[in-house]
């Protein structure tokens, strides 16, 4: 009950008073059954990733793809990234999921560009974990090399997250990173702690607009007004802007008379998996 559960708290040392629920009790244990689920599809690689396309708004064509993360458990079914990154974090499996993804898309880009030319690039979700690690500039290298990868095929896509802590060290990766002739997009940004100075020091070419702004747009002048300025600023800065979670052709045509230069979201295409990924490259469609 709540006494014993408080005096448990009290005597772990803790100087929080914590009333342990029964919801806590459950997001405790999921959180578990999560992490041991984690640990199986590592050794057993339950993994995949999908691709979505991205549509460069000049053309009406797909340039570029997303890698994003797929875990099928066996009893579970599809887990969704948003639910299973956190925890992932949580418990430093990220690294070693982390690197899996990284070596499965340099791996696939590689195949895919070799068929399809125009697909020229590729961008991969990195945690900040992933960027802390003393070797990660060293293993994309390696990575490259074993694959014979050229690094303009790749994009790193960052949120401003990983400043929260360990900033400087983090910003010298992300230097070497472009150094290396890697592009790097700011992902999400809108949210959380947008700040103006990250558009500042970071060594990115590309902005990606969070989908929460671009779902809001179409009865919202304001929010309008706020994506607009956010194009114009990027493109003074010499970044190019992707605009994510696009729907429907209202925001489409929004998006393309502010200047936008690429988009994703389902109303271009969902993310796909390898046969789909072919069927669609077969014969790419247009905006
Ligand atoms: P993200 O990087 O912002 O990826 C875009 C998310 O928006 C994807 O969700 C995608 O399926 C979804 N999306 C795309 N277009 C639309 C649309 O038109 N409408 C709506 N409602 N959603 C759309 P997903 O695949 O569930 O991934 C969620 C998040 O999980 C990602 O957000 C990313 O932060 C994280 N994630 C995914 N894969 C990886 C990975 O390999 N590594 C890391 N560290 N994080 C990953
Ligand atoms: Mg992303
Ligand atoms: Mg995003
Ligand atoms: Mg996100």
């Amino acid at each position: 009950n709540a006494d014993t559960a408080l005096y448990k708290a009290k005597a772990a040392g803790r100087n929080r008073i914590l009333f342990f629920n029964y919801e806590m009790k459950e997001a405790f244990e999921k959180q578990h059954m999560m992490e041991q689920g984690l640990r199986e599809a590592i050794k057993h690689n339950h993994f995949n990733l999908v691709y979505q396309p991205q549509f460069n708004l000049k053309t009406g064509r797909t340039e570029s793809l997303e890698a994003l993360l797929r875990w099928r458990h066996p009893e579970w079914g599809m887990i969704s990234p948003a639910e299973f990154i956190p925890v992932a974090e949580e418990s430093g499996y990220i690294k070693e999921i982390g690197d899996w993804v990284l070596e499965t898309a340099i791996r696939e880009i590689k195949s895919i560009h070799q068929e399809y030319v125009h697909i020229s690039a590729v961008a991969i979700n990195v945690s900040a974990l992933q960027l802390r690690e003393a070797y990660f500039v060293h293993r994309l290298k390696t990575l490259l090399k074993k694959y014979q990868v050229n690094p303009g095929l790749i994009e790193i896509e960052i949120t401003e997250s990983i400043f929260i802590e360990g900033g400087e060290e983090v910003l010298e990766t992300l230097k070497e990173i472009r150094g290396m002739g890697i592009s790097i997009a700011l992902d999400d940004f809108g949210t959380g702690y947008s700040s103006l100075n990250y558009l500042r020091i970071l060594p990115i070419n590309r902005v990606k607009i969070d989908r929460s702004f671009v779902q809001k747009m179409e009865n919202d002048t304001r929010v309008q007004a706020i994506i607009k300025s956010v194009i114009d600023l990027s493109h003074n800065l010499g970044f190019n802007i992707v605009a994510e979670g696009v729907e429907t052709q209202k925001q489409l045509l929004l998006l393309k008379s502010m200047n936008a230069d690429v988009i994703q979201g389902f109303y271009g295409s969902k993310p796909l998996n390898w046969t789909q990924l072919h069927e669609f490259l077969k014969e790419p469609q247009t905006l």
